[in-house]
């Protein structure tokens, strides 16, 4: 096993805790009668089960882990002898001499260092015992707990058993079980802690092996490398030469250069740090090179934004898979399938990196295969085809469409790009554009009072309108309906993306600009947010647009 295979074997083992409580929970219902759902003897049921489950969990799952546990020693230990014939080649290469080992080294090069080297393998897998353990009874925990919530929700009245179980399970499946807290207080699941922890072991014994062999040579000065994409942590570090007092026994007596315990006290080699360095030999080593100019800094850290985006989308789709899996409710399970399709697609954007051309063409052929008898359909057909996307890094919002210049503009490295439907984007810009060319809405006297009669219907159901859009709500991952309604309350309803306040009192067409171009989206992309409320504004809008 290597350290994806130990991550994948954890993570089967957490999914399998999880569907084997769900699975109870689905097999056995409370009993609904006429007083209610029976809560007393249901809890009674699901303590016996739970009790099962713990007993045959730590059976089941020991074995698996003293196998994974037993695979950690090797990876270490063949990390530090890479680290030590990496090194030595690299020695012999910089000082011109050929190699002439024979790559036996086990023998002599297990005896040094050996007492520090099994005490980072055993202090690995003992934390990882330590993690697999927290994990079960972490697992135990949440089940007991949802036993008793799953009463209390039912008594706040969401409805049926299965939404009452779902309420109590939400939170723990969207995050997983997260087992292990890190010093910074965040909470993990084992599947992240088995990567770094291998992953940072690894490399302290992969430096040892290379320190060891730079100890052979008398050699204490190292250079950290310059090349690829550094963490913006060690940045400072890059292209720097520092003498080696951690692992080849260097001193201040090497030279005026920093220490290497001082920059890692200073925060080189982090836990998941990818950055390495070499030995360095004065007059011989290809000189330092520690500057940066402004676009290499820039692009360090766009980089690593793009890669927290990727990873924060990778997150999300397994939060999402968790719980359109566990779920027991059916509607819940096919709005989290929604969401997991999103962030599917995400993911594999983020992974290929934004890419506005791609998701534009994939957008004209949704219009294109998709005219039936609309006419709005087959003239946004024309106006998404005519239209200029300029791309703008100073641009303060992800896209906007610009009246004046008639272009749509965007910028792939506003915070949150990643979070937007592209298709909606693309349909509500586009109908911008065919608003100020061709409708003006702002400026149609039916379409403005259909808007003031909706805004009346709004504040008359207001505290109905503002539980769609709270956790559970039936439009909380909705962002068209959203905007309108944040229109018509002018901001005053909360809702999860929308314009701004001032912005809504900024000019008095922007609102029905706005509510002009969602409605355009619900009807073009056949979104299912044509709540009631909207009737009256929307029989407007189609007269407008048909
Ligand atoms: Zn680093
Ligand atoms: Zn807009």
């Amino acid at each position: 096993m290597n350290d994806y295979d130990i991550q994948e074997a954890l993570k089967r083992i957490e999914d399998e805790l999880i569907a084997s409580m769900m699975r109870n929970m689905q097999r056995h219902r409370a009993e609904e009668t006429k007083e209610g759902i029976e809560w007393g003897m249901w809890q009674a049921e699901q303590l016996r089960a739970l009790e099962e489950y713990r007993k045959r969990n730590a059976k089941k799952y020991n074995g698996q882990f003293e196998e994974i546990n037993s695979s950690i020693p090797a990876i270490i230990s063949e990390s530090r002898k890479r680290g030590y014939l990496d090194q030595e080649a690299h020695i012999l290469e910089t000082i011109g001499q050929a190699s002439g080992g024979s790559g036996d080294i086990d023998g002599a090069f297990f005896k040094i260092n050996d007492r520090k080297m099994n005490a980072l393998i055993d202090a690995t897998v003992s934390d990882m015992g330590n993690a697999e353990t927290a994990m079960l009874r972490r697992a135990n925990d949440q089940y007991r707990k949802t036993i008793f919530n799953a009463q209390v929700y039912a008594n706040s009245g969401v409805g049926t058993y299965e939404k009452a179980v779902d309420m109590a399970t939400k939170d723990f499946l969207a995050a997983g079980i997260q087992c292990i807290q890190y010093k910074n207080g965040s909470m993990h699941r084992i599947e992240e802690y088995a990567g770094m922890a291998i992953r940072t072991a690894s490399k302290r014994a992969y430096l040892t092996g290379e320190g060891e062999k730079r100890k052979e040579w008398g050699c204490h000065l190292v250079i950290m490398n310059k090349r690829g994409n550094p963490c913006p942590k060690c940045l400072p570090f890059v292209g720097k030469i520092l003498i080696d007092d951690v692992w080849s026994g260097g001193s201040s007596e090497d030279g005026s250069y920093p220490l290497m315990s001082s920059a890692m006290v200073a925060g080189l080699y982090h836990p998941n740090c990818k950055d390495s360095h070499t030995t360095y030999f004065p007059g011989i080593s290809t000189p330092p090179d520690d500057k940066f100019s402004k676009e290499e800094i820039k692009k360090v850290e766009d980089d690593y934004k793009d890669d927290q985006k990727q990873q924060y989308a990778k997150r999300q789709k397994e939060k999402f898979r968790r719980l359109a899996n566990y779920s027991l409710d059916r509607e819940n399970k096919e709005k989290y399938e929604i969401k997991l399709g999103e962030w599917k697609q995400e993911f594999q954007k983020k992974a290929e990196g934004f890419n506005i051309k791609d998701s534009l063409e994939v957008f004209k052929e949704k219009i294109k295969n998709n005219i039936d008898n609309s006419r709005h359909k087959a003239n946004m057909s024309f106006f998404v085809d005519t239209v200029e996307f300029v791309e703008d890094k100073e641009l303060k919002v992800p896209f906007a469409y610009l009246p004046n210049e008639d272009i749509i503009k965007y910028n792939s490295k506003a915070p949150n790009i990643e979070l937007y439907d592209m298709d909606y984007v693309f349909s509500h810009e586009i109908t911008h554009r065919m608003d100020f060319l061709q409708y003006n809405s702002w400026k149609d006297e039916r379409f403005l009072q259909e808007i003031e009669k909706c805004r009346q219907k709004v504040y008359d159901k207001r505290d109905e309108v503002q539980e769609w859009f709270q956790e559970n709500g039936k439009y909380e991952y909705r962002f068209a309906i959203s905007d309108i309604i944040s229109a018509l309350s002018e901001g005053e309803i909360i809702v999860p993306v929308g314009h701004k306040k001032s912005y809504w009192k900024s000019n008095p067409k922007v609102q029905a600009m706005e509510i002009f171009a969602n409605l355009s989206s619900i009807d073009v992309l056949e979104l299912d947010e044509k709540e009631k409320i909207l009737d009256g504004i929307f029989k407007a809008y189609k007269e407008l647009v048909e």
